[in-house]
């Protein structure tokens, strides 16, 4: 398959792509690792007039450990993040996460700002930015702002971001101290995309109750979803396997799964229940070793 006609301007700079849009406005994209453009083209289900690469600006790579979490450039490549040492260390889950995503050949050309623009809803990046609290640098030619990762997903591979926008940097909020994280996904085949996945972080107080939980899934609607629900029967409890289970079956009041080729909507339902089970006790293994 081939793309239908475009014109292709290489942006030197994330200012000087700001400027293309403008100039070019909706019949203009953003090409950033082209992993899921370029797809989308060939299949003629993105017909964009003009490309406007941004793979080549000046220093394209950016991660910088910032008071309160980890701020990653946007055209940062999944691989170059997944392998960092300050994302590893301050953001374990997040580095798990883009292990997840495809195989290496992918994750060397993919890049953290790409993922979360793209919105799939099954896709970790999106999700670990609801996880994380991410705020979202975002420019266009007469404007910058900064988004919070809630605001942002719409539905599916659609978000708030306007067509002459571009996604700078993502900040990754750093979990509080003494917190742990799980992360579980079941997908057909190694390197697919989720059929369901569930994240989650437990901190603990000094009387090893739960002072703070995040719970996100992706998978299971029409954007990542953060199940408050299950965070709100959390907080306060002391952590144990049967709390975990009667809080994990609230997941369903967030769950709007569709089914599909690969699975039903009800085993999307159980299946997200039992990964945030999983995903709870892990975070919890994890809080009590760093408490
Ligand atoms: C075989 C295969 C398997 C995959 N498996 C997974 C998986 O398991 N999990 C997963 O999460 N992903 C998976 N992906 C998708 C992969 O992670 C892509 O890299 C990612 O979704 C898009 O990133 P990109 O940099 O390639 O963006 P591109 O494909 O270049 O762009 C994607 C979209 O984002 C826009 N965009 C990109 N960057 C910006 C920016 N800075 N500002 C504004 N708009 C921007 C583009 O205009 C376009 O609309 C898979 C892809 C393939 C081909």
């Amino acid at each position: 398959m081939k793309p239908a006609n475009f014109e292709y301007f290489r942006a030197t700079s994330l200012d000087h792509a700001c400027e293309l849009l403008r100039a070019h406005g909706d019949d203009a994209k953003i090409l950033a690792g082209g992993q899921s453009l370029i797809a989308a083209m060939n299949y003629r289900l993105a017909r964009p007039q003009f490309l406007i690469d941004i793979s080549n600006i000046d220093s394209p790579s950016e991660i910088t450990d910032e008071s309160d979490g980890v701020r990653i450039k946007a055209t940062t490549t999944q691989a170059i993040a997944e392998h960092d040492p300050v994302v590893r260390r301050r953001l374990p889950v997040l580095a798990n996460a883009l292990e997840h995503i495809a195989h290496f050949q992918i994750r060397n050309k993919g890049t953290v700002g790409g993922s979360i623009v793209n919105a799939d809803p099954a896709s970790e990046l999106p999700a670990m930015s609801l996880l994380l609290d991410a705020e979202f640098e975002i420019q266009s030619a007469s404007d910058k702002q900064v988004m919070a990762a809630e605001d942002f997903f719409i539905t599916y591979m659609t978000t708030a971001l306007q067509s002459d926008e571009v996604l700078i940097s993502i900040l990754f909020k750093a979990p509080p101290e003494n917190s742990g994280w799980g992360l579980h996904e079941v997908a057909r085949r190694a390197g697919d995309f989720a059929l369901v996945g569930s994240a989650a972080i437990i901190a603990l107080d000094d009387g090893g109750k739960c002072s703070f939980a995040r719970v996100v899934l992706f998978g299971v609607a029409s954007t990542p979803v953060r199940a408050t629900e299950v965070e709100d029967a959390l907080l306060g409890q002391s952590c144990s396997d049967a709390l975990f289970a009667e809080a994990a079956k609230k997941v369903s009041e967030v769950v709007d799964a569709e089914s599909d080729v690969h699975v039903t909507d009800e085993y999307r339902g159980n299946v997200a229940e039992v990964l945030t089970v999983r995903a709870l006790a892990d975070a919890l293994s994890r809080a009590q070793a760093a408490s």
